[in-house]
């Protein structure tokens, strides 16, 4: 069973994601922070994983889904 690892386990993206027009896990340049953010992480294995995670924490801290 493979379980890959988010390259982005020193950074809290919470607190580094302050440009919506770039991936703040590989830092790739995006179109916008909506759409074409969602397609790069669905694309990019590495991302849809740090994202999901990211999501996940940030759901926990505010005691509710995330509804983007
Ligand atoms: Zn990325």
């Amino acid at each position: 069973m493979t379980d890959p690892e988010p390259e982005t386990g020193a950074t809290d993206p919470r607190t580094a994601w302050d440009t919506p027009e770039r991936c703040p896990f590989c830092e790739t340049s995006l179109a916008n922070g909506g759409s074409a953010f969602i397609r790069h992480v669905e694309d990019r294995e590495t991302c849809r994983v740090a994202f999901e995670s990211w999501r996940g924490r940030v759901a926990s801290d505010i005691g509710g889904e995330w509804i983007g």
